[in-house]
């Protein structure tokens, strides 16, 4: 089969890569492709589609700076108004005929000799680039917990991030797995629709209010109108945010403050004290993700919902067994369970210099330099790599900051003639120690369990600074950090 070459290939069509696709678009780079797994644009948010599935970064924050959006709806937009923006851009940016959709990575292999990445998609498709930069999200493969029984379960058996498009919950006895972002967006949904909800919490999450609300229609107007306003309120919102990574970076014990907010929030929503006192987390606001909701605890108090926290032990064809023996009946089962953050790449997968493997190069912790080079892989770039996650605020602040990044690494390989650049190894390494050192102290390091941490319980996936600091190491590409192979003559 013919190979086609490209100048650039990116992996992935969300956020990160179409992202990526425009920066390469700015800087004058047309020849590249996007391949992409499914059949369209949108990652995370073409895949989440829950009931009530919405974001909990505000909109204005949460879109390309380079893109305001003055149609969103409300103050933190609903998933389906993401994933339309999403194909605005597509759209706007004329990126459909760089898109392949149905183009998983089978296999992409460092050709040292030609200087080339060398591409074969699940399609049976080969491409070949000398750059490859892969937005693969962090978010994106639904962890499912091995349970016994679970094969068994005779009714639908669904994850939050693959929501069959119809699925009627009328009259039916519903079992929710899992209370963290996607559940309390999700169970107050059910809960009006089904006869019954048994919610399975394994641990209480902290549940701060949600400072939602539909934007007016002159608001919107506005923005349209005049969008240094839309500018205005997206910077404020930004150093609002910002401001929230102090306590959790330099002082938890000031998050204590957030503690009683929340508690406060509960309290009035939930009146029954063994609930209240179920609910409420035993370990520091931050440590896990905070979430944001006026919903999930009157949900919870409604009389067709049970809160569930005995362990389950089973799961037998018609309901969930709990650790005290009890079965409880379900005809649905939803699972909540969130996403194999810390899942390794298959075998194979990505293989660099002298055939090193990325899923061996990560063996012991996921580990890159900036969250956007990898020792031992020439010309290959991340997007939300290791150590570029936030507690915060949101993810196209460091999106943006590593487009900027990577488009100057192509930009210097180009004008300085270069066939490839791969970071060191000591400063990869150094750059490790700082963010360990760093994180050490912060409130995701605070003592609970979390999927932030690695099985070595090392914290792989939160960006321990501030966003102005990764942008402000990532605003050049540093070329000393890296290995620079002049192009043959
Ligand atoms: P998650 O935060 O990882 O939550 C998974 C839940 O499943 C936790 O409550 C966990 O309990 C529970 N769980 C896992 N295995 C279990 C088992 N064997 N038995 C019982 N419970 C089990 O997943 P998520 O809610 O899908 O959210 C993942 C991330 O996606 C979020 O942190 C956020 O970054 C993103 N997200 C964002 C939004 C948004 O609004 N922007 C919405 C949804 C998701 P433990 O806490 O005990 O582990």
């Amino acid at each position: 089969m013919s190979v086609q070459d490209h100048a650039v290939l990116i992996i992935g069509a969300g956020f990160a890569g179409l992202g990526m696709a425009i920066r390469l678009q700015q800087d004058g780079i047309d020849d590249f492709a996007i391949l992409e797994r499914a059949d369209a644009v949108g990652g995370t948010w073409r895949d989440n589609r829950y009931p009530g599935c919405a974001c909990d970064v505000p909109s204005h924050l949460y879109s390309y700076s380079f893109e305001p959006n003055p149609h969103w709806t409300r103050a933190y937009a609903p998933w389906h108004e993401i994933r339309d923006y999403l194909e605005h851009c597509v759209r706007k940016y004329r990126l459909s005929p760089h898109l392949r959709f149905g183009a998983a990575l089978h296999e992409a292999r460092w050709d040292a000799a030609a200087g080339r990445w060398q591409v074969l998609t699940t399609d049976g498709r080969r491409y070949s680039a000398p750059v490859l930069i892969a937005g693969l999200g962090g978010l994106s493969n639904p962890a499912l917990p091995r349970i016994d029984g679970m094969e068994r379960f005779a009714g639908p058996s669904v994850h939050s991030a693959a929501w069959p498009d119809r699925l009627d919950l009328t009259g039916r006895r519903v079992a929710v797995i899992g209370t963290g972002a996607s559940a309390i967006q999700l169970v107050p949904q059910l809960a009006a629709q089904a006869a019954h909800v048994d919610l399975y919490q394994r641990t209480p999450a902290w549940v701060l209010p949600k400072a939602d609300r539909a934007l007016h229609g002159w608001e919107r107007r506005l923005f349209a109108r005049w969008p240094l306003t839309q500018r205005l309120a997206r910077l404020a919102s930004y150093w609002q945010h910002e401001a929230r990574a102090f306590p959790l970076l330099k002082r938890p014990q000031w998050l204590r403050v957030a503690e009683a907010t929340a508690r406060r929030h509960l309290a009035r929503q939930i009146s029954d004290p063994s609930l209240r006192t179920r609910l409420t987390p035993d370990y520091t606001l931050g440590c896990k993700r905070v979430l944001l909701s006026n919903d999930y605890y009157p949900a919870l108090a409604r009389p067709n919902v049970e809160l569930v926290t005995d362990a389950i032990r089973e799961i037998t064809p018609h309901g969930v067994v709990t650790t005290d023996g009890r079965e409880r009946a379900a005809d649905v089962l939803v699972w909540c369970t969130g996403f194999r953050v810390q899942g390794r790449l298959p075998a194979g997968t990505v293989v660099g210099r002298d055939g090193q493997d990325l899923r061996n190069a990560w063996e012991h912790a996921n580990q890159a330099y900036l969250g956007s080079s990898v020792a031992g892989f020439p010309n290959f770039f991340l997007l939300t790599g290791p150590n570029t996650g936030l507690g915060h605020s949101s993810m196209l602040l460091m999106i943006e900051s590593q487009l900027a990044y990577i488009g100057d690494a192509l930009r210097t390989l180009r004008e300085r003639g270069l066939r490839s650049a791969e970071v060191r190894r000591e400063v990869q390494d150094t750059y490790n120690e700082e963010l360990q050192r760093r994180l050490a102290g912060t409130a995701w390091a605070s003592g609970c369990h979390s999927w932030y941490l690695d099985r070595n319980g090392r914290n792989t996936v939160i960006w321990p600074g501030y966003t102005f600091g990764f942008r402000r190491r990532t605003r050049h590409f540093d070329a000393a950090a890296y290995r620079l192979e002049p192009s043959p003559r």
